[in-house]
């Protein structure tokens, strides 16, 4: 957790220019996070709005998260005739040495656009970077209203307990996930690990979270409930194998 970071910067190589397969996936579950933060407002004026969004990475995808949240709030805002939302504070959240400069540097035509397009005033919307693991608390207790986070969730917080003693990492030779050749004690460590971790996470937003509020998550899922198929796992066998090949 302290070294995992995605592609910095913005050059070809880069996770910003290298993540529009997770801005489809953003794109795709956006009718339900609309749902999500209409539903929250229902019934709720909130003077300062908490939202944040975990594993936000750099690019453009986790600001282009938060005007679709900025926009269902003003669409509601039209159709009550009244302002539900006094404030925005946004937090965005990824690990230690994530390239957070690489957003920040973007908030300034981000807040242009807000004024032009939303009328926002700068006053009214407070972006902020939230260093740290998501798998532990990150926020104040009950100071968040709305928590997104996509393609973020399968990064466990380490290898799964296990899997780097001697004994097991036998058994899972020359893989780094579950497939075909790994015996049933390779799957459980996986699946205690996510257990482990995920409980964590739920455990700590639900602190930081206010009552009636809402979280969208997303993760890639699979269509068989056989983690082995070739396809869950063919972009692991070539990652495996440019390891392997890396380390010979
Ligand atoms: N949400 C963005 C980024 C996805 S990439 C998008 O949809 O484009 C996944 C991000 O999760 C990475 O930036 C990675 O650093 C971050 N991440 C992984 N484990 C994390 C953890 N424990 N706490 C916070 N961020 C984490």
């Amino acid at each position: 957790m302290q070294v995992l970071h995605m592609n910095k910067g913005d050059g070809d190589t880069s996770y910003a220019k290298n993540s529009t397969v997770q801005s489809k996936i953003i794109s795709v579950g956006k009718p339900i996070m609309k749902e999500a933060v209409l539903e929250m407002l229902c019934n709720n004026v909130i003077e300062s709005m908490g939202i944040a969004d975990l594993g936000c990475s750099s690019g453009p995808n986790s600001l282009s998260v938060i005007s679709e949240i900025m926009d269902t709030v003003e669409a509601a805002n039209r159709l009550l005739g009244r302002r539900l939302v006094s404030e925005f504070r946004v937090f965005l959240n990824d690990l230690y040495s994530n390239d957070f400069n690489n957003i920040f540097m973007s908030l300034p035509a981000f807040y242009d656009r807000l004024k032009e397009e939303k009328g926002l005033e700068l006053e009214s919307c407070f972006i902020l970077g939230a260093p740290g693991s998501f798998y532990g608390r990150l926020f104040p207790t009950n100071s968040l209203h709305f928590v997104h986070s996509s393609s973020s969730l399968h990064w466990l917080s380490q290898v799964p307990a296990g899997l780097e003693s001697n004994a097991l990492k036998r058994l899972n030779k020359g893989k780094l996930y579950i497939s075909k050749s790994s015996p049933q004690s390779v799957v459980d460590a996986y699946l205690l690990q996510f257990r482990n971790d995920f409980s964590l996470f739920i455990k700590s937003r639900s602190r930081e979270l206010v009552a009636g509020g809402r979280m969208v998550l997303s993760f890639m899922g699979r269509s068989s409930t056989d983690p082995t198929t070739e396809n869950s796992c063919y972009q692991w066998e070539l990652l495996a194998q440019a390891i392997m090949s890396l380390a010979r």
